[in-house]
Order: C-alpha cells, then structure tokens, then sequence
C-alpha cells in the first residue's frame, strides 16, 4: 500500500520527482570539439556537401582548409535540407577593407555574407568591426529583424565562430502559418540573438512575411566579398 505523504521519509518524498526515462544519449566532443552526432557539412577538404543554390556545382574557392567566396559565383547551399538544428559555423574577413581605388570600404559594403537557415532567414555576416551601419543589419543580426544584443566582432583575418539554435516555422496542412520561426545566436561564444521570433523570409525592401515550406538548406551568401568559411557542422534536434 503506498504510504502517504505524512509516512514518508524525506527520501522517499524526494523519489516522487525524481524522473529516470529518457537517459539522455552520450555524446562526446572532438579535438575540435565537434559533438559525435553532428553532420560534419564542411572539414576544409571538400565542396562535397555544397552545391551552387541555382544550379550545378559550388564554385568557391577551397583552399588551406577552408572556402572562400568567389564573387559571382553566387550563394551554395547544402545538399541535404534540415528542420529544427543547432549549426556551427566559422567564418573570417578578409584583412583588405579598402576597394581597388584604395577607398575605404564601409557599411554594408564591408564584407558581407550571411548564413540562410532554410535558405530564407539571415543571420548576417558583416565586417562589423569599426564598421556603423544600421544595427539590424550588422554582424549577429536576424537581418532587418532583430539588432544583436552585443558587437562581439573580431578583427578582420582572425577566425570567428557562430554558434545558431534554430528552430523551424511550423505550417499546418493548408500552408497557414502555426508558428513562427526562432533563433538563439552566439558570436564567438557570446550570445547575440536570444530566442527571438522571426518575423518571416529575410527581405532586404519592405516587410517580412512567411509562406508556407518544408525542410530545406543552409545557404551561404555571395555579396561580391571574399569571406571566407571552415568548420561547419550541423545536429539535427
Ligand atoms: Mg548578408
């Protein structure tokens, strides 16, 4: 017969919330600390995974373990399409912030690139050290939707990190919306997007809005800027 509360033991209280299913799977991190489960989507020795996000092959330059872009080429994107994930993602700028006539290069004209969840929301990529621009539209921002909570920026040449929680918008089966997209973000491990809603597809003219899609790629951005990436690895949650 079960005791009641007043015949318990204070241990035997303590049992009552005590939860022991699902033990959580082991996961363990590399020498680059890269978890065991994660899909490794680029380790610097190949294009593989990418392919141009028109068509055919990703044209970026691959070299010294790392890609760059090759202004023209356009955006790549994986091959495989992902839903809710926790994605990692080293990028750097190029140390040149000056164009060919030696003028300086400022703004959003600093070396952009982004990373797309889905292919449709921005998280920007931005040369956003000594750099104004609009706040939604530097380095760490949800692009003109939500500013970062801090400019964590490295100097240009020096190998930064983005560390995204992302979790995908739901539609139901008639394509209305059931719920919106969200994004935590840390830039070089510090945390710049904390949870935020997203308020649609990345638009750089006019309002947001959402339209109904499935799972899809992560996309990188050609802006004309030789940025360059490394260590991208993925975890499906
Ligand atoms: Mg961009």
């Amino acid at each position: 017969m079960a005791l009641t509360a007043a015949e318990m033991e204070p241990w035997q209280k303590a049992e009552v919330t005590e939860v022991w299913e699902p033990t959580p799977e082991i996961v363990t991190v590399d020498k680059n600390n890269i978890p065991s489960d994660a899909t490794v989507l680029f380790d610097g020795t190949s294009l593989n995974q990418w392919q141009s996000a028109k068509e055919g092959e990703a044209k970026w330059l691959l070299k010294d373990g790392a890609m760059t872009v090759v202004a023209g080429t356009g955006d790549i994107k994986t091959k495989a399409t992902f839903c809710d994930a926790q994605l990692h993602v080293e990028w750097k700028m190029p140390t040149q912030i000056t164009n060919e006539k030696g003028e300086l290069l400022t703004g959003q004209g600093r070396n952009n690139s982004g990373v797309f969840l889905q292919q449709r929301y921005e998280i920007q990529i931005l040369d956003s050290y000594n750099n104004k621009t609009y706040a939604n539209g530097q380095a760490g921002a949800v692009y003109k939707q939500h500013i970062p909570l801090v400019n964590a920026t490295k100097a240009p040449g020096e190998w930064q990190s983005y560390d995204i929680i992302f979790t995908a918008p739901v539609f139901d089966a008639a394509g209305k919306l059931k719920s919106k997209a969200k994004m935590t973000a840390l830039h070089n491990g510090v945390l710049v997007q904390n949870h935020v809603e997203i308020q649609g597809v990345t638009e750089w003219i006019g309002a947001p809005t959402y339209s109904a899609h499935g799972c899809d790629s992560i996309r990188l951005q050609d802006h004309g800027n030789p940025v360059s990436f490394r260590n991208i690895w993925i975890r499906e949650l």
